[in-house]
């Protein structure tokens, strides 16, 4: 018989009742340490009284109002974002599917109301994940994704990750814009080098057009940055941003330039609940924090940490370990076993990890993270790679 909840998860059997910081507690009080956050969502830790303050404050006061009228709350999280950032304008909404969403209807809007209605390709790469909905999954084009949900949506051009020659030959008069995360998440971590991401940017100007960047999952101070693409120097035509940028509530955003946004006009797109008073007043406590310049240092220096103590894992449990990877508070570290059964090892030292693609287990930890619960992390991970590693001969 089908559970109650579709079983579209396959769920390890923990039931946490309670967060604080960067712990999540079960009924019987059991501690875990909270490497995963949601999958990057929980940026300032779990029940942090800022959040708290503006959420409950805003839920006394007005829950929901429809986008025919104005919301102060989403005027000023806007207003912060475009301070802040490379963009002249944003749209939220309450994922990162949504937001997906819009980014591909706004690029090729933008083509259409320029008179080239015939630019509507997207190129994406492999191990990219942008989403569940029909679009995002044909972005994504993984077997694994698409299976038994066609037709597939067309329109999305597939290309292997760092191959040049490859991307130049897929350029042509009908394509619209390049999607590509500055950090692979679910691809397993993959960093698009500083000098990829600067050519991509030159190329797009160079074919006309359009860079979107997905920060999602890498974007919200994750790497160090407020958003991964600033380290590189260049900035995209529109990116999606959702997962840390609400903390816990649901909150997505797709931010872009004048030119890239001048197709959606009155009556081009929409949303109930996108930019909820709720939402937005969560986010703009959330950005509070993440855009100031020591809160990132902490991101960086607890990163700079937990990488070189993840590099003597490696060293110490080579049999487990393979490598590591990663920017910032997006870390990860390649195993020899099934990632699945190191997360599963980590669970029973009171460790929460997540795994993905290409044989890697994620350390997606709050950037609140302190020095002292980064070496925590490392000693149960040892402890838990010790459980797997094979006994000497
Ligand atoms: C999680 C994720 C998404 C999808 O976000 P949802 O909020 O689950 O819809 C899209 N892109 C990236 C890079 C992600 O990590």
């Amino acid at each position: 018989m089908i559970a109650p909840v579709l079983p579209t998860y396959a769920r390890a059997p923990l039931h946490f009742v309670k967060g604080e910081g960067s712990w999540l507690i079960e009924a019987d009080g059991r501690r875990f340490l909270d490497m995963g956050s949601g999958i990057a969502v929980n940026a300032l830790g779990h029940a942090h009284p800022d959040l708290v303050a503006a959420l409950t404050e805003q839920a006394g006061r007005l829950w929901h109002v429809s986008n025919l009228y104005e919301i102060p709350q989403q005027e000023a999280l806007a207003a912060r974002l475009v301070e802040t950032t490379f963009a002249d304008t944003v749209f939220f909404t309450n994922s990162g599917t949504e937001s997906c969403e819009l980014a591909v209807k706004m690029a090729r809007k933008r083509w259409h109301d320029a008179g080239q209605p015939q630019k509507t390709e997207i190129l994406t790469f492999d191990g990219c994940f942008h989403g569940r909905s029909s679009a995002a999954i044909a972005a994504s084009g993984a077997p694994k994704m698409v299976d038994g949900f066609g037709p597939v949506l067309p329109g999305f051009t597939h290309l292997p990750w760092g191959d040049h020659d490859a991307l130049h030959a897929a350029i042509t008069d009908t394509t619209a814009a390049i999607l590509i995360e500055p950090v692979q998440g679910e691809g397993g971590i993959r960093v698009l080098p500083e000098q990829c991401l600067k050519g991509l940017r030159a190329l797009c100007d160079e074919k006309g057009i359009l860079l979107i960047l997905d920060e999602v999952q890498c974007g919200m101070g994750r790497t160090g940055r407020l958003f991964a693409h600033e380290r590189a120097g260049v900035t995209p035509d529109i990116m999606m941003v959702a997962k840390g940028i609400g903390g816990g509530f649901p909150l997505g955003a797709v931010l872009a330039t004048e030119a890239a946004a001048s197709g959606m006009v009155a009556g081009t797109h929409g949303s109930t609940y996108g930019g909820n008073p709720l939402g937005c007043a969560v986010g703009l406590a959330v950005l509070d924090h993440v855009a100031d310049p020591s809160f990132l240092d902490n991101v960086t220096a607890r990163g700079a940490q937990l990488r070189d103590g993840l590099q003597a894992l490696v060293t110490a449990h080579p049999h487990v370990f393979d490598s590591v990877r990663g920017l910032g508070l997006m870390l990860g570290i390649r195993t020899r076993c099934a990632p699945a059964d190191m997360v599963r090892a980590g669970y029973d030292q009171g460790l929460i990890t997540v795994p993905a693609a290409d044989n890697i287990v994620r350390l997606l930890p709050p950037l609140t993270l302190s020095a002292a619960e980064a070496d925590e992390a490392l000693r149960r991970l040892d402890a838990a790679a010790a459980t797997l590693a094979p006994e000497p001969a």
